[in-house]
């Protein structure tokens, strides 16, 4: 039967649009479902601007706590610009793509020292904020401000494309464009910014990438993928991600009068700003301890000790995975190297205070430096030595 009803509706124009009452529909089912979500107690545009950097790429449930602990610590713009990056970076540990959050802090500074700590309330204001790009800054427009803009995003995007049956690639410029237009012409007038947030909502707990449930959804009527296809989940097309690079790297965890050598990363570019033990990529026929012993000699500038393997950590970060070989050692106090510019030698209640990558912190743990729930734990104190 649907197929029958396939054949005829391709026959339609291409690009036949769902009724205007789509958006008031849509409004009305988000405001009877929506789940309760911790940025949605306010619209305050600082808490609206650190959900979206979140949630970007960022699952709901996986972004709460960290989107929670935030706040709790920054729960201003002027907070936030007042704290060193070294805070930021360690409340965001483990949430990820940390170049969101040394942008979050260089746009409050901005906020706050360029605009007295008010905040921008327009598309082309906002976006002349550090990280802030199209949709974020329509994001914020839209929902903290109300502003008639159409913020399009992962799942937002999804719905679109099968609301108008898009064969496109929806990643492309072109299609995107089209797409913002088509919502801009149902966007309703009276709640622009709750419209945005339901097309969201809709993308995240009923029209699901592969499964969705059309059964359920609200606006059933309006969609042109269910109305036209067997299985409405084919659309968007979607494209074969290339498999993320492998890195094998050696790292080495020294111990000097109980104390143990870390070195923070370059400021930008992958992990940048966060603290690790001396190491690095294995070169070419490679072994993991040549590597070590390479490594700790061009970083600290002096001939590793005695090196005793401890074993291996593996983790998948967003862009690559990593497989790090780990190696133990010890100094005599009056043999300690002196630490280069970028390098401390810290306690370990020291060292669990900085923010740390994930793999990282697993071979503090597994080397006893530190436990499980103290790596966990934020706080606000610096490294000394
Ligand atoms: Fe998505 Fe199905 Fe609703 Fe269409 S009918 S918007 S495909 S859930």
């Amino acid at each position: 039967m649907r197929r029958a009803e396939e054949t005829v509706a391709l026959s339609r124009p291409p690009r036949a649009v769902p009724s205007a009452s789509v958006g008031s529909a849509l409004v009305a089912w988000f405001d009877r479902s929506r789940r309760p979500l911790p940025w949605r107690r306010s619209h305050d545009p600082y808490s609206v601007w650190v959900a979206e950097v979140m949630l970007q790429q960022t699952r709901v449930a996986q972004a709460m706590p960290y989107y929670e602990r935030f706040l709790a610590r920054f729960p201003t713009v002027r907070s936030l610009a007042r704290a060193p990056l070294p805070s930021v970076l360690k409340i965001w540990q483990g949430a990820g793509y940390y170049s969101r959050a040394r942008n979050l802090h260089a746009a409050a500074r901005q906020i706050v020292t360029e605009r007295r700590g008010i905040f921008p309330q327009t598309v082309d204001e906002l976006e002349t904020l550090p990280g802030v790009g199209p949709y974020i800054a329509r994001a914020i427009a839209a929902i903290a401000f109300d502003l008639p803009v159409v913020a399009l995003e992962a799942n937002g995007r999804r719905v679109a494309a099968r609301w108008w049956a898009e064969r496109g690639d929806v990643r492309s410029t072109a299609v995107t464009k089209r797409l913002v237009q088509d919502l801009e012409g149902v966007l309703p007038r009276r709640h622009p910014g709750r419209f945005n947030e339901a097309l969201m909502e809709l993308g995240e707990t009923v029209c699901l990438p592969s499964h969705p449930d059309c059964p359920r959804c609200p606006v059933q009527e309006h969609c042109r993928a269910y109305a036209i296809l067997d299985d409405p989940g084919s659309l968007p097309r979607r494209r074969r991600r290339p498999p993320r690079p492998h890195v094998v790297a050696a790292v080495v965890v020294v111990e000097s009068g109980g104390r143990y050598l870390v070195q923070q990363r370059a400021p930008t570019g992958l992990l940048g700003g966060l603290y690790e033990f001396p190491g690095g990529k294995l070169e070419p026929r490679e072994s993991p301890r040549t590597a070590a012993r390479r490594e700790w000699r061009e970083e600290v500038g002096s001939p590793a000790p005695g090196l005793t393997y401890v074993g291996v950590v593996h983790h998948a970060y967003s862009h690559f995975t990593v497989e790090l070989h780990a190696f133990g050692g010890r100094i005599p106090l009056q043999a300690r190297p002196p630490p280069q510019s970028s390098q401390a030698w810290v306690r370990p209640e020291e060292l669990m205070q900085l923010p740390l990558p994930k793999a990282t912190e697993k071979i503090a743990e597994m080397l006893g430096i530190v436990s499980d729930r103290r790596a966990r734990e934020p706080s606000r104190r610096r490294p000394s030595g």
